[in-house]
């Protein structure tokens, strides 16, 4: 038996998965990945190997808000256009198929799972949501969904006029977590946390795997939470990573990308399924 079928041998047999994801899940749909050969944020925007959250973090976006709000503009832009790959679909099928319950966890900022119909509920956004604002300041603990007109931003931005914090009238940002970040108010991160216990509380003693996608070993948070997955809660891990995929034993590493790996495991699910 190879690995692909391994891995399906487990689909069928688990009760819950959790989906892990880092940039390179967003590849295939067209986004870039901050840190790979292909970083194109990086290479544009920084010097090497620097994300948009460590160039605009929040003293630099006081400090320079037109440029600061431009790049985050952008990418709410990027974003809101992009369609998620069908490796999203494949993920959504299998849920449906096996009757699995599921959690998503994810350093992307982008709303893609979302986006491509799951549960928001399910969700935890390790690095916070692009789509969601608070107060630059701030003037207190409130988040909200994005009210910004993206077809007027761009042109906002340039005359200086920056998205506000409706209570107190000083900038917004987003409900990012940057680097040097003081000010991040984490009430949203909390309740998606404590989600995701429910979940774990629900799911112990069950079969649970672990689909991490596209997350290399520099974001911690992401890898940090797949270890813990595989010794308390004795997860199987399936590492889909084209770079950094190793993994030991009896998880399962695929040096590929997101989608072929994907697409390559469902075409054997629907064998071993039927
Ligand atoms: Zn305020």
């Amino acid at each position: 038996m190879n690995n692909i079928e391994r891995i399906s041998e487990w689909l069928l047999s688990a009760n819950a998965i959790v989906i892990l994801t880092g940039a390179g899940m967003g590849v295939d749909s067209g986004l870039a990945s901050f840190r790979g050969k292909d970083g194109r944020w990086g290479n544009l925007e920084a010097s090497e190997d620097k994300s948009i959250f460590e160039i605009s973090n929040p003293k630099e976006l006081a400090k320079n808000p037109k440029s600061g709000w431009k790049m985050l503009a952008n990418r709410l832009i990027e974003y809101t256009f992009t369609q998620p790959h069908s490796g999203f679909e494949i993920l959504q099928k299998w849920i449906k198929k096996f009757n699995l319950d599921y959690f998503i966890l994810t350093s992307n900022v982008d709303n893609q799972f979302q986006k491509a119909g799951f549960d928001a509920k399910k969700t935890r956004e390790l690095h916070g949501s692009l789509f969601h604002l608070q107060c630059s300041v701030p003037c207190n603990k409130n988040i909200w969904e994005h009210n910004i007109d993206l077809k007027t931003i761009i042109n906002d931005i340039e005359n200086e006029k920056f998205p506000t914090c409706p209570s107190c009238g000083n900038m917004s940002r987003p409900n990012v977590y940057m680097f040097r970040d003081a000010t991040y108010i984490a009430n949203r991160s909390k309740e998606q946390e404590k989600e995701f216990q429910v979940f774990l509380e629900n799911n112990s003693n069950k079969n649970l795997l672990v689909f991490e996608i596209g997350s290399g070993p520099h974001v911690q948070s992401i890898r940090k939470k797949t270890r813990m997955l595989g010794i308390h809660h004795n997860a199987k891990i399936v590492r889909i990573n084209p770079n950094d995929f190793k993994i030991k034993a009896p998880h399962i590493a695929i040096d590929k990308g997101a989608l072929e790996a994907l697409q390559e495991i469902d075409k054997s699910v629907n064998i071993l399924g039927t």
